[in-house]
This record gives C-alpha cells, sequence and structure tokens, in this order.
C-alpha cells in the first residue's frame, strides 16, 4: 500500500488538452498521487515542435539579434489552445508577457528553456486545485552545478510537504547566484527523483508514452517483451548501452532513498509498466535475461609489446594518456602481451592521431593497431549471476546468426555479458540473443 506517491509526466504526457485530461484521471484516481512534477509540452505528433525546443531557439534568436516573434507565437499558441479548451481559471496570457519580455531582455537559455515546465505547471496546478511551487525555490545548485543536497532537502521538507497536494515544475532549480539554473536535457525525471527522496515518497511513478522498459530495441526486435521488474544495476548496465526512458541521474535520489520507479504510460494506465528496484526480494529465476542494449560506432586501439605483462605502469601511463585529452574509454580487454581500449567514437574524434603518436612516444609499444566500426551488445541480468549456460547461449546464439564476436567482457557482478561485433552485425546479434532467451 503507497501513501505517498510522487508522479512526473513526460512532454508527450501534456503535449495538449487531451493529454491533460488523462493526467487529471490518473492524479484523481488516486489519493496518494499527491506531487506532481511536470515537463513542458511536447510533440503532439513527429512533426511538431517540443516547446522547450522553441524557447531555446528564441533564446538564440535574441542572441543573434533575430526578431523571434514568430517563434514565440507559435508557443503561446500552444498554451492558449490547452488553457481555452480545458476552461482553466488563469491569465495566461500575462504570463506568456513575461516570459516573452524577459527573453527579450537577455534572459539566460537556461531561464528561456525552464519557462515551459514553468507555465504548463501554473495551468496543471489550477487544472488539478493544486499548490504551485516553484522549483527554483525548493531545488538549489552550488557553486560547482551540483545539487545541493543539504539547502535543497530541507527546502522540500518544509515547503512541499506541508501541502495536500502541489504541482512542481520539473527540469529546474536556483543556481548559486541566484538565477534559474537547468538540468541537461530531459532533467524533469532528475527532479521527480529528488522531490521523491526529499518528501520520503513510497514509490515514484514516472509516466510517459511507453509502458515500462523494453526487453530490446523494438527497431531491431519485433515485439519485443516488456520487463516487469528491473534492479538499478541492471538499469544502469542497459541505459549506459543507450536504452533511454530515463535521464541517467534520475537513478540516484530515489535509489540511495530505497524508493522503487514505476515507468507508467499515460496513454495506457492499466498497464503495470516496469518497476525499478534496489533489489528483487522473490527468488530470482536463474538463467534468465532481463534485457539487451547495444550501440553502434567504438574504436579498438590495439596494442601489442613483449613482456607487457611484468611491465610495471605501461597502463597507468596508457591511461593517462586518455586523461590528457579528456577521453573516456568502454572497456580494455588484456592479454599477456598486449592490452586494448575501446573507445566510443565521438569521445576519440579529430583526435585519434594525437593519441597514437603519444601513446607511442610514452609507451613504446612493438604495434599499435586501429580497429574501427565496432559495435557493443550487452546482454544483462541478475538471473545470469551464478547460472550456468548463459554465456554458452550467447555465444552459440551469435554464431548461428553467423556474427563474429570481436570482443567479450564479463563485468565481476556477473549481471552482464558484453560482446563486441562488427558494425554491420550488430542488428542480428541482438535479434539472435534475443531469440535465444525467449
Ligand atoms: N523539457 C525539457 C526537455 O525537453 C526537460 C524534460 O522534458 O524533462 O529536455
Amino acid at each position: 500500500m503507497n501513501n505517498l506517491v510522487v508522479t512526473k509526466f513526460g512532454g508527450s504526457s501534456l503535449a495538449d488538452s487531451n493529454q491533460f485530461k488523462k493526467v487529471k484521471s490518473i492524479i484523481t484516481s488516486d489519493k496518494s498521487r499527491k506531487y506532481i512534477i511536470p515537463s513542458a509540452p511536447g510533440k503532439r505528433n513527429s512533426k511538431d515542435y517540443k516547446i522547450t525546443d522553441l524557447l531555446y531557439l528564441c533564446h538564440t534568436h535574441v542572441q543573434n539579434g533575430i526578431p523571434f516573434d514568430d517563434v514565440f507565437k507559435l508557443i503561446c499558441q500552444r498554451y492558449i489552445e490547452i488553457v481555452n479548451e480545458l476552461n482553466v481559471a488563469i491569465d495566461i496570457n500575462s504570463y506568456l508577457e513575461k516570459v516573452r519580455t524577459d527573453i527579450e531582455n537577455g534572459a539566460s537559455s537556461d531561464y528561456a528553456a525552464s519557462r515551459g515546465e514553468y507555465l504548463n505547471g501554473r495551468i496543471l496546478a489550477k487544472y488539478l486545485d493544486a499548490e504551485f511551487i516553484d522549483a527554483a525555490d525548493i531545488i538549489f545548485f552550488d557553486e560547482s552545478g551540483n545539487l545541493n543536497e543539504e539547502k535543497t532537502y530541507s527546502n522540500i521538507k518544509e515547503k512541499v510537504l506541508k501541502c495536500d497536494k502541489a504541482v512542481i515544475p520539473g527540469f529546474y532549480g536556483s543556481g548559486a547566484d541566484g538565477n534559474v539554473k537547468t538540468f541537461s536535457r530531459g532533467g524533469s525525471d532528475v527532479t521527480g527523483s529528488i522531490i521523491s527522496a526529499g518528501v520520503a515518497a513510497d514509490l515514484y511513478e514516472n509516466w510517459t508514452d511507453v509502458s515500462g522498459f523494453l526487453m530490446a530495441d523494438p527497431r531491431i526486435v519485433e515485439n519485443p517483451k516488456t520487463i516487469e521488474k528491473i534492479t538499478y544495476k541492471e538499469l544502469r548496465e542497459l541505459s549506459y548501452m543507450g536504452a533511454t526512458v530515463l535521464h541517467e541521474e534520475a537513478i540516484f535520489p530515489v535509489r540511495d532513498a530505497g524508493i522503487p520507479i514505476n515507468i507508467k504510460n499515460t496513454n495506457k494506465p492499466e498497464d503495470a509498466g516496469t518497476l525499478i528496484v534496489s533489489d528483487t526480494s522473490e527468488a530470482t529465476r536463474f538463467g534468465t535475461i532481463t534485457g539487451i542494449a547495444g550501440k553502434k560506432d567504438f574504436t579498438v586501439i590495439a596494442i601489442e609489446k613483449a613482456l607487457l605483462n611484468s611491465e610495471i605502469g605501461f597502463c597507468r601511463r596508457l591511461l593517462s594518456i586518455l586523461e590528457m585529452y579528456g577521453i573516456s574509454f568502454e572497456n580494455m580487454p588484456s592479454g599477456v602481451d598486449s592490452v586494448s581500449l575501446v573507445i566510443e567514437d565521438s569521445q576519440l574524434k579529430n583526435k585519434c592521431s594525437k593519441v597514437i603518436d603519444e601513446i607511442k612516444r610514452q609507451c613504446s609499444p612493438d604495434s599499435i593497431e586501429i580497429h574501427p566500426n565496432m559495435a557493443l551488445v550487452a546482454t544483462v541480468g541478475r538471473g545470469m549471476a551464478k547460472s550456468t549456460g548463459i554465456a554458452s547461449k550467447i555465444f552459440s546464439a551469435l554464431s548461428s546468426e553467423n556474427v563474429n564476436i570481436r570482443m567479450i567482457d564479463q563485468g565481476s557482478s556477473e549481471i552482464n555479458v558484453t560482446v563486441g561485433v562488427e558494425n554491420a552485425d550488430f542488428e542480428k546479434a541482438v535479434k539472435g540473443i534475443y531469440k535465444v532467451f525467449n
């Protein structure tokens, strides 16, 4: 039984008046849904604009001395339509006019972008007959741009908990200089997580337009199953490989507070969605996997040197070169006389030849080779740990699809097996692994 639930609604859940109605019926159907975090209106269809993008555009226009009235008109139309169609008693025109003049007078891009959530929050609070709490009054960043946890959590306790029902716009807070500061894109998820931790919610519901996480990318696997329950650890392994329904940073505040997240579908509220938990108390089904995720476009830098295994400081020198160039690496498989660095292409861009020269200079390898076009495929599942035959199943799936494995890596927690394959074999590999476990 949940007594206190924080609900976050994404942009597609609040894209128009019809979506607002669905949100209202979700909120009124369960009294424990007390605190509501809205995103800005998102796309109504694939050709539509997100309000956040339009607000950024207005800001850029002002910076470049270009009139922004036409863009701003599109923003006004969206909000006015929602207010009129829902008959919300709010003077939306004066709110819009304030935003317009602030942007015109050179407000920061963070401020401009944050107004999408602010205006939506104002409307939603009136529509739901809830208090409006400005996120700038309860979420605070420190000088380095990190969350000021102490100040934030004490303000949430003081200002949110006393309300029976409140709407708090997502995506922003106050910077150390007192000005509005946003999280990175998609950051309303993070706001919801922080509010959940601050009020010690029983559950954080994240309402979006899908019924939870799928076991594999539906563009690759036809009709993949929904993941019913996933641990935070498994999700980290999957989201790190590109499964993006939830903002990466949204996991930490609730995970640390032991609050589960439920990914739910505003358009199909009856679907159970995916529950993200710290640990599953029920017996894990051994031999099962939770999901498959992957990413293309990695480069392998393969280094060989005789007696490398006994040379002290070799890897430290190698990695310090990456640090020098601000490059993070994904994997570092090694043999007795060889070590490879697996690096995402976007990290290596324009720096590859400099990095190679530096490795030659500092590490004096016998040979160094560059192998581009590698994709990584991660098979993840708590049911894989301590169970036999999983790797053999993955490898035989790949062999029956005729996929050559270029690299193998298993995390020490035994909840993931990552293989490197040719970019061109990526889809085949994901399909093959999915098939063998379903
Ligand atoms: N509206 C913001 C964005 O589009 C934040 C969010 O939706 O979570 O990135």
